[in-house]
């Protein structure tokens, strides 16, 4: 069932936001995405003549009463952005909340305080979450953040609504990007995964290899696979443990008939520095004193074509070290031919860790289909995992 089979009038809702969102030293919030991304569900809620009961968690206040922490420094915020003035109770279980509960009327919003003051939060605790469960008719989980989290307030909670709970539009959302991705995407299916390191793409290459045509290895990932081709890599970033992994990758590709999409040439540096000296290089051939940074011209003429040809596009992991402008123009390149595909009709998902902060920070962020909002739970949707707070609303 979806938030649309479900009629709030006179209702409570109980819903899990993820309101984790960045704080100045005057505890100004300084990034609202996460708030609006809520705006849809709470909206819908209110205009079916509900009340909604939000509650979330702020940083890791590690199971105790921590003021900088307080959910009190974002109420103000989150009436401004969804226009109904919020209430706000200085705990998330206990008397003064049933109260609260008790008073809230059709069209109010009740904030509880921050869920990890108390430790039963993160621990999963059962009789926690049946207290949190009292606080609304209907459970919506709208926190893709902490969906792989077997929280209390994510997953936990949920067995007490039988029949009665449902993902809010940004998870479904997510869901659903996902699921068009992994399941129904029209082919060719690239993935395109860049990043730091091979260790930590491992378990989502393995999964996605099913399920894509093309694979395109960019970033400091590259170097382990070179040396494992017998190429020289300079002082590149490298796994030299991890050589029999990149071999075996290769092989698995080769053997589900998917083309792999290697760098011909990179952009080398005589150290790990934006005003290093550089050079363009053949990606198996960077000399000693030398860094591969960034993918090379050569590189991302070839990366363009399987690009543009694609029909569905996952993108995880920059090509280059992005924070540093002189290594940018690689993951740059990588945005303006997903957008082009986007704009030509492909899907494309951008998800998982810093691919994220570089298609924000280079503007791409409206030139693509889908920007994922949870990095850990992204990762582990992508690493095949059934997320905890996933199924706890599927499984009914
Ligand atoms: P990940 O979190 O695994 O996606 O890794 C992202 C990080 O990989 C970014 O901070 C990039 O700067 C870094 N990165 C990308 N390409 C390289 C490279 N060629 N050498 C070193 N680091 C890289």
């Amino acid at each position: 069932m979806t938030i649309d089979d479900f009629d709030f009038n006179d209702k409570k809702a109980l819903v899990r936001v993820d309101f984790n969102v960045p704080l100045n030293d005057a505890f100004e919030v300084t990034d609202t995405n996460r708030i609006e991304a809520a705006k849809p569900t709470i909206i819908k809620i209110l205009e079916d003549g509900g009340s909604a009961v939000l509650m979330s968690h702020l940083g890791r206040p590690k199971g105790k009463p921590t003021p900088e922490m307080s959910l009190s420094h974002i109420a103000e915020t989150v009436s401004e952005i969804i226009g109904v003035q919020v209430k706000f109770v200085q705990d998330c279980v206990g008397p003064e909340v049933a109260e609260a509960v008790e008073n809230l009327q059709s069209g109010e919003i009740l904030l509880l305080e921050n869920l990890r003051f108390h430790n039963e939060e993160e621990a999963g605790d059962r009789a926690f979450a049946e207290q949190l469960s009292h606080w609304g008719d209907i459970y919506v989980n709208d926190a893709f953040g902490t969906a792989h989290r077997p929280h209390a307030s994510t997953t936990i909670v949920a067995e007490f609504f039988p029949g009665k709970k449902c993902f809010g539009y940004l998870l479904a959302r997510e869901i659903e990007a996902i699921q068009k991705v992994m399941k129904t995407g029209e082919k060719p299916v690239t993935a395109i995964l860049g990043g730091a390191k091979v260790s930590s793409k491992i378990t989502i290459i393995e999964n996605i290899l099913d399920k894509i045509d093309h694979l395109i290895i960019g970033g400091g990932m590259t170097y382990t696979f070179v040396k494992a081709q017998g190429g020289t890599v300079g002082d590149s970033i490298c796994e030299p443990d991890k050589t029999d992994l990149a071999l075996s990758i290769l092989e698995q590709a080769k053997a589900k008939g998917v083309e792999v999409h290697l760098p011909s040439d990179v952009v080398a540096a005589d150290a790990f520095d934006n005003s290093a000296n550089t050079q363009v290089m053949p990606a198996n051939a960077i000399a000693d004193g030398w860094q591969g940074l960034d993918a090379g011209p050569e590189t991302l003429k070839a990366f363009g074509q399987v690009i543009l040809q694609s029909r569905t596009i996952l993108w995880n992991g920059p090509v280059g070290v992005f924070e540093m402008p002189a290594f940018a123009r690689g993951t740059i390149t990588i945005g303006d031919y997903v957008a082009e595909a986007t704009e030509n009709g492909a899907f494309s998902l951008v998800g998982g860790g810093d691919s994220v902060a570089a298609v924000k920070q280079f503007g791409f962020e409206e030139k693509v289909s889908y920007v994922s909002t949870g990095g850990g739970a992204m990762l582990e949707s992508l690493e095949g995992k059934t997320l905890p707070g996933i199924a706890a609303i599927q499984e009914g």
